[in-house]
């Protein structure tokens, strides 16, 4: 091939990557737009008829209370749907949390075979992880973290409505999960453990950050899916066949992530959204997280940066064989990018040339300008949805001022370099008049979560 083939025309190279840039940049209109139609998707997926047909699926998690600090006890909890599958032994005991875990690597064959091959491995890294913490002979609580929809029907008890992210595992869905570990377990015969409670990662990244702070109402994962939890008034959730209180709250796991599934966000996907989505594990499925999770983020530059090399705007043809390779741009390439001023183009020329991409400085300037936008269109998505949780929680009491936290774990969060800043101001200037939200970091948000929920629930 010569360089012939790539098009060329007078107009320079950076202006024509502004202006494929440019439909990732929503204005504060846009995103409120955004925000409302949020909005409308939550009160369908509570409401006794709408939540049939709703795509944003609000599911009660049967967590009513949050932590008040006099839960105590020691539990195992199971962390599994984020970065790493991890297993954690936590000690709760007056206002203080001490906890030791071991990360597990969950190998793809497993996240993609059968359901039985994944919770076997689950049950046998718990069974590695109890024996080495030297609880082997005890019958020990477990709070089982396990990000992934589910149709609760109890604190215990939780089946699977559709895999989400990398996961694929089959006869699962439709399953109760704690059932399957409960089994796997029984078939090692080594352990004793009782699975007390199941819940998803926001559940828990929630329940921990309450644990601190009694302002927190909101749970949020910005990692490698996406997804929001808050507390709702049980007289709101209409679709709950008996209200275990009337005057009070239940949790409920949004599953954010699946919002646009029935075209809601269909003026604002780009063509690289489109064809990321045609290539993903669940085509169709969680449009919305797909715009703004880890799992994806790099996945778009990729994209982006492909069709631009294609187009002669960016890089030389020596760069397609890699920009063609699926996850060869990785988030955390992204977030190292986004790091770096653009005029520090050595920098960025380091980055790419650990990728094996070739760039001069024009190059690094297109590339920071696409990086930063995709970041910034993730962090004002995720804007969007929180001022929606905290625009519908002041509705329950609108005369007075909401000042209210939200409790944040996730990759995306904690190592991008300005996504947590994007994040709180955009939410506070969509938000409006009367309302402050404020993000707080969840350390080890996921798992603790799990083991507060037990706590509570054998209190
Ligand atoms: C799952 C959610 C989870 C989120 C963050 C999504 O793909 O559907 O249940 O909370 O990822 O891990
Ligand atoms: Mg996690």
């Amino acid at each position: 091939t010569n360089a012939k083939e790539f098009p060329r025309n007078d107009m320079s190279e950076f202006r024509r990557a502004c202006e494929k840039v440019k439909q990732f940049m929503l204005g504060d209109n846009e995103l409120k737009t955004i925000r409302d139609r949020l909005l409308e998707n939550m009160r369908r997926g509570l409401d006794r008829e709408g939540h049939k047909s709703a795509k944003v699926k609000m599911l009660p998690s049967f967590v009513t209370h949050l932590p008040d600090g006099r839960e105590c006890g020691t539990f195992i909890a199971l962390d599994l749907g984020g970065t790493n599958f991890r297993v954690l032994l936590i000690d709760i005991n007056e206002e203080q949390i001490d906890m030791d875990s071991q990360i597990y690597r969950v190998p793809q064959e497993c996240m993609t075979g059968t359901g039985e091959a994944l919770f076997d491995h689950i049950a046998k890294c718990m069974s590695d992880f109890i024996n080495r913490m030297g609880f082997a002979d005890r019958n020990i609580a477990c709070g089982f973290t396990f990000s992934f929809p589910c149709e609760q029907y109890a604190i215990n008890s939780a089946s699977l409505i559709t895999w989400t992210k990398g996961f694929s595992a089959s006869d699962v869905e439709g399953k109760d999960v704690v059932t399957l570990l409960t089994e796997a377990v029984a078939r090692r015969g080594d352990i004793t453990v009782e699975i007390v409670a199941v819940v998803n990662d926001t559940v828990g990244t929630l329940m921990s950050c309450a644990f601190e702070d009694h302002a927190c109402q909101i749970g949020l994962i910005a990692g490698t899916g996406s997804n929001a939890c808050y507390m709702e008034k049980q007289s709101n959730i209409t679709k709950l066949d008996e209200l275990q209180d009337i005057d009070g709250k239940m949790c409920i796991n949004m599953e954010w992530g699946a919002f646009g599934d029935d075209g809601a966000l269909d003026e604002w996907t780009t063509e690289y959204d489109r064809v990321l989505d045609a290539n993903s594990v669940h085509p169709t499925k969680q449009r919305f997280e797909k715009m703004m999770a880890g799992m994806y983020i790099g996945e778009i530059v990729r994209l982006i940066l492909l069709d631009m090399c294609k187009e002669g705007i960016v890089f030389t043809e020596d760069a397609l064989e890699i920009l063609e390779t699926p996850e060869s741009f990785g988030t955390h390439m992204v977030s190292q990018i986004v790091d770096n001023q653009p005029r520090h183009f050595a920098a960025v020329q380091n980055i790419l040339a650990c990728a094996d991409i070739g760039a001069i400085r024009r190059d690094c300037e297109i590339v920071h300008m696409v990086c930063d936008a995709v970041s910034r269109r993730a962090a004002y998505m995720c804007a969007a949805g929180i001022s929606a949780i905290a625009i519908k929680i002041h509705q329950n009491r609108p005369d007075e001022y909401l000042d209210i936290t939200c409790g944040v774990d996730g990759s995306v969060y904690k190592k991008h370099p300005t996504f947590a800043k994007l994040l709180k101001v955009k939410t506070n200037e969509l938000v409006g008049l009367g309302i402050f939200v404020n993000f707080r970091l969840s350390h080890d948000g996921s798992g603790k979560g799990a083991a507060l929920v037990s706590a509570v629930s054998t209190r």
